[in-house]
């Protein structure tokens, strides 16, 4: 370990200033932090907070909902990836609907949906597109694939959220009192560091973009300490984050989507913070205009706190059923499914 962490890591250990409440906005910051320890080598005077940047986890049920009723439509399969498979709806999960009789099945690339659709085109393919504006590109290139293969079985059905809007949100609920913000990692290699700055002068608070190392993870969090009251935007993940990103990526899903209002989990709807396909690929959407306007509904599970964790009101052990009720095992809420969720992360790493 070098002088200058071990001297980064003795200061964020004796911290005896005011109280500092960070929050990682960046699901796999926030296993990082777990898995790294990093919570123990901190003062009790600083706090770090998992928020809502777990993508299946900020999932509203209405959307789950929605693809279980179109797996159980006739020639029609709905394609996903992995985490989504076991997120509850208001009733069920993918999981159980496909144990009913539903038509899921899951993909690990892709690739995987422009293959299925190719071997069988009397079939309907809807694939759940889920994510922040880390996968929307990965989306783009396969809506861009399924354009010029005139692939007309293949359509999307959009879930996808964009993060400086949430992040203005959680920071001006007065229940939260954020003193400063690690940035997602790998929302900033797409987007750039600029909407971190501009949102840092405008809250007034500071924002560190981390990479995922431990040392980088304490470096940002020892800068975000010291900068603690002040509107500034420090990059310390200069080896993959520029200033104004991948443009390239941006450009892609620009072609393709367009910004719109999208409910989040515990949050309600917030304006500008999604994404949905432009009308002229609306032949690629597998919503309809009633769809659009009903998948805001948000049905929590009995005794489930994600909402109230998603925004750091509470922290996952408070959940009375933390590690009882609800495990990595049979996970009752969406927090407890994926890796990146916050109750997942507690209950793996303690
Ligand atoms: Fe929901 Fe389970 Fe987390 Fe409780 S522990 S908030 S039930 S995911």
């Amino acid at each position: 370990m070098s002088d200058k962490l071990q001297k980064i890591i003795d200061a964020l250990g004796h911290y005896d200033g005011p109280l500092v409440r960070l929050m990682e906005v960046c699901g796999t910051h926030t296993g990082e932090i777990a898995r790294n320890g990093i919570p123990s080598l901190l003062s009790p005077q600083i706090r770090l907070i998992a928020g809502p940047g777990c993508p299946v986890c900020v999932t509203v049920s209405a959307y789950i909902d929605r693809l279980c009723a179109l797996c159980r439509e006739p020639r029609t399969t709905v394609l996903t990836f992995g985490d989504l498979m076991r997120v509850p709806g208001s009733r069920e999960s993918l999981a159980g609907a496909r144990a009913d009789g539903g038509s899921v099945e899951m993909v690990y690339a892709p690739a995987d949906t422009l293959r299925l659709a190719q071997e069988a085109p009397e079939q309907r393919f809807v694939f759940a597109a889920v994510g922040f504006e880390t996968t929307a590109p990965v989306y783009a290139e396969l809506l861009e694939e399924a354009v010029r293969l005139d692939l007309g079985n293949l359509r999307l059905l959009t879930s996808l959220k964009t993060m400086p809007q949430v992040i203005r949100q959680v920071a001006q609920m007065e229940e939260t009192q954020i003193d400063g913000f690690l940035a997602p990692g790998h929302v900033a290699v797409i987007t750039g560091s600029q909407p971190y700055e501009a949102l840092a002068r405008e809250l007034g608070i500071p924002f560190a973009i981390s990479g995922f190392g431990a040392a980088s993870l304490l470096m940002s969090i020892y800068t975000l300490v010291r900068l603690k009251g002040q509107g500034i935007c420090r990059n310390l993940y200069p080896e993959a984050v520029t200033t104004a990103g991948n443009q390239r990526a941006q450009e892609l899903v620009l072609r393709f989507f367009e910004p719109c209002d999208a409910a989040w989990r515990g949050m309600g709807v917030i304006g500008g913070s999604g994404l949905r396909l432009r009308d002229e690929f609306r032949g690629f959407d597998a919503a309809g205009q009633r769809d659009t306007e009903q998948m805001v509904e948000d049905v929590t599970p009995a005794g489930c706190k994600c909402a109230e964790v998603l925004i750091g009101r509470i922290s996952p052990g408070e959940c009375p059923l933390f590690g009882t009720v609800c495990t990595p095992g049979q996970p009752h809420g969406a927090c407890m499914v994926s890796e990146e969720g916050s109750c997942r992360s507690a209950y793996e790493y303690g």
